[in-house]
């Protein structure tokens, strides 16, 4: 069986349909079902049914079913879905005139973030570039029309740089001509900071990158980050700062910012923040820890957040507060779990570029 529809590029579908005009037409079809197709039809407009049938019969479509579906006041709706057992969650962030959409990037976790929720999964699985491009077709086709999901980042469960093929792939699709047609910078990939997986995304693709950099000293990164051991913050900044020589600053650059009361929120860490930032045109997001039983982390008080906030602003870096939003639904930061009991979800956020 080759891979299945949502994870095939335009250049494959050629390939497999034996004709551009088809392979477009194939995409036009798949990216209008509203509601979604369960399954592959045996025929599509316009594509021959001699083509389509036994192409048809080799692919498949390979869509989750949705296992549980939350929606906050504000309207972010997260939702577990379930790929032939294997459940990720995905979440919809509406705003003025758009949607965002978070996904997954793996089930489970390979890292072993301290604050996050996800790693209590551990590892179950890398999920397929079809099940990434799968999570966005089932958050997008249920966007309020008014909000359509015209962007998408790589920041629920997973760490995108640790199934990087997949993850590219994935882009490519989002980003393709005809449909969905995503703009590059409006796809957002956010990483913990895998060195290798850094240096090749930043080499091969023009999608907005955000790094979680949490800490503004290694002593502090590798006491929540515990990689950092392996790739400390100077060489994950080095990376960006070439980057944007490279680019001549046109990558739209993230700096992920948890902050956790009495760690890393002090002025100290606000200048010292700023300082390594040096040479990198980017956005700084502060995220107020959201937390989680059994850490040891605490929330800052809201005037400590802002305190932080100002003090950063002030010596002319942008910076955001991302104030929690699916709190109540567990879609937050560092949030992302399902319990393997089945009974819902416990305590993740997504952010950065909505
Ligand atoms: N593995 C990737 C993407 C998933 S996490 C990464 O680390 O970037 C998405 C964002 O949520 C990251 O910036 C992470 O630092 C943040 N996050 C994780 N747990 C959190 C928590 N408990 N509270 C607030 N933010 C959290």
């Amino acid at each position: 069986m080759s891979r299945a529809l949502p994870g095939l590029t335009l250049d494959e579908l050629e390939h497999e349909l034996g004709s551009r005009t088809r392979a477009l037409e194939a995409l036009k079809w798949l990216w209008s079902q509203r509601p979604l197709a369960a399954a592959l039809p045996e025929a599509i407009p316009e594509v021959s049914h001699r083509v389509w049938k036994p192409f048809a019969a080799r692919t498949g479509l390979t869509l989750p079913t949705v296992a549980q579906r939350l929606e906050s006041p504000d309207g972010t709706t997260k939702y577990a879905l379930d790929f032939s057992g294997t459940q990720v969650e995905t979440v919809r962030i509406p705003a003025k005139g758009r949607s965002t959409i978070c996904i997954s990037s793996q089930a489970g976790c390979t890292r072993k973030c301290v604050f996050c929720a996800t790693k209590e999964l551990g590892f179950i699985r890398q999920l397929k570039a079809e099940e990434m491009v799968a999570q966005f077709m089932v958050a997008r086709a249920e966007a309020p029309v008014e909000a359509p999901a015209s962007n998408v980042v790589f920041m629920g469960m997973g760490e995108p740089f640790d199934n990087l093929d997949e993850v590219l792939r994935a882009v490519n699709v989002l980003t393709q001509s005809p449909a969905p047609q995503l703009r590059a910078v409006s796809v957002t990939v956010s990483t913990s900071g895998v060195l290798p997986g850094l240096q090749r995304f930043l080499a091969e693709s023009k999608a907005s990158l955000a790094l979680s950099l949490n800490a503004t000293t290694d002593e502090v990164r590798t006491q929540v980050m515990p990689q950092n051991k392996t790739w400390p913050i100077a060489s994950l900044l080095g990376e960006l700062r070439a980057d944007a020589v490279r680019t001549k600053g046109k990558r739209q650059t993230f700096v992920e910012y948890v902050l956790f009361g009495g760690l890393n929120d002090t002025d100290d860490d606000a200048d010292r923040l700023v300082q390594l930032l040096a040479g990198i045109p980017s956005r700084v997001n502060l995220i107020p820890y959201n937390p989680y039983p059994g850490t040891g982390l605490r929330t800052p008080s809201e005037e400590q957040v802002r305190r932080f906030h100002q003090r950063v602003v002030d010596q002319g870096v942008l910076c955001l507060v991302r104030w929690p939003r699916g709190r109540e639904i567990a879609a937050a930061c560092g949030q992302l779990v399902r319990s393997t009991s089945g009974e819902g979800f416990s305590p993740s956020e997504v952010d950065g570029a909505l």
